[in-house]
């Protein structure tokens, strides 16, 4: 394979200059900042936020970059993964051209959702029937004329982490960029990705504070790559895309990890306690196994019906029926003991009635 960064980036891109901010522009502790226009006598409301946030974030990344073992110019940072989504379909696809992105279905929405935006063409090979890459769709990846392909891993909403060997064939043979979405690497017995990526120029890998960290409300989410395409998601940034605020709680959140990894075994725990009480409920037909915070579960005779009823018992689930290879599923999250014991209760009932 020949990798070529420069050929893959939309030509105006490659050209533009990026904007340079005033906090680009200064980085120093000065004493009179009248380079913003910002407000010098404070903020409305109970917390000051009158100055700009670092638009390079240097302080989460140098934290992140510790935590995570790669080298703070490796790191992007978004408001939530699915701007690095939407930055990486834009960086690469021209709107209302010739190029595409692939997916590989069932998959996440929003790749999907990224394209039609952008109004970027859309190819799809579909997972094996147990959510896998085989050998055939690995060669139809490699022939692909795409830009950039999504490999979700663990999978939403199916759960499973992609064959790994597969995915590093991919890595080795497809001309574009390679993203590997590891929204829910925190519960996957597996490597992440960002241990290899001096290896293979073309990785993209996707990680995000709004799962097991338990910030979904604060929209961050990280991208690591090679410099260089970290180089070019931020010259295509909004020049503040990350709040004062949210950086500060992240900085608190990162100093928090005996938290972070009780949260995450306490999720663990959860989603074995119901993956060993489900598939005894008559009505359930299969439970797929799972590496992420949540299981996908076939029902029969009527998904759907359950649904309505969990429902009407107060209870919201994913329905998934209408995925690909989805037929007769739910998508469970794990919650807490408590919501988990209710979910198991509901099911029962539903039986019962
Ligand atoms: C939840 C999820 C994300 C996270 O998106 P954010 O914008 O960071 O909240 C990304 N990818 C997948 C596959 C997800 O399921």
């Amino acid at each position: 394979m020949s990798f070529n960064l420069e050929s893959l980036i939309r030509p105006n891109i490659r050209a533009m200059k990026p904007y340079s901010s005033a906090r680009d522009e200064f980085q120093g502790e000065a004493q009179v900042m009248l380079d913003a226009n910002e407000n010098s006598l404070g903020s409305a409301g109970p917390a000051q936020f009158n100055r700009y946030p670092d638009p390079q974030q240097r302080a989460v990344k140098a934290e992140l970059a510790q935590l995570k073992g790669v080298g703070a110019d490796q790191i992007f940072l978004g408001n939530g993964s699915d701007e690095a989504i939407d930055l990486l379909v834009r960086l690469t696809c021209t709107p209302g051209g010739d190029d595409s992105i692939l997916l590989l279905p069932p998959t996440y929405g929003m790749y999907e959702v990224a394209a039609n935006l952008n109004d970027v063409r859309i190819e799809c090979l579909p997972l094996t029937a147990d959510f896998q890459l085989s050998p055939e769709i690995v060669a139809d990846v490699l022939a692909s004329p795409a830009k950039l392909v999504f490999l979700c891993s663990p999978n939403n909403p199916t759960g499973n982490l992609l064959h790994a060997a597969a995915i590093e064939e991919i890595l080795h043979g497809f001309p574009g960029l390679v993203v590997v979405d590891e929204a829910y690497a925190d519960f996957a017995g597996a490597p992440s990705w960002t241990t290899r990526l001096a290896e293979f120029p073309n990785l993209v890998v996707l990680q995000t504070f709004s799962k097991a960290w338990g910030l979904a409300g604060l929209r961050l989410g990280m991208a690591f790559a090679s410099p260089a395409i970290i180089g070019y998601l931020n010259k295509i940034k909004p020049p503040y895309n990350i709040s004062e605020g949210t950086q500060q709680h992240a900085l608190g959140a990162l100093a928090a990890a005996p938290h972070f990894e009780s949260l995450r075994q306490q999720l663990l725990t959860g989603r074995d306690w119901l993956a060993g009480r489900l598939p005894a409920l008559p009505i359930v037909a299969q439970v797929f196994p799972s590496d992420a915070n949540f299981l996908l579960v076939r029902f029969h005779p009527d998904a759907t019906a359950v649904y309505d009823y969990l429902l009407g018992r107060g209870i919201v689930v994913r329905n998934r029926t209408t995925q690909p290879g989805c037929a007769g599923t739910l998508r469970l999250t794990v919650g807490s003991p408590a919501e988990n014991e209710r979910l198991l209760a509901a099911l029962r009932e539903f039986e019962a009635s």
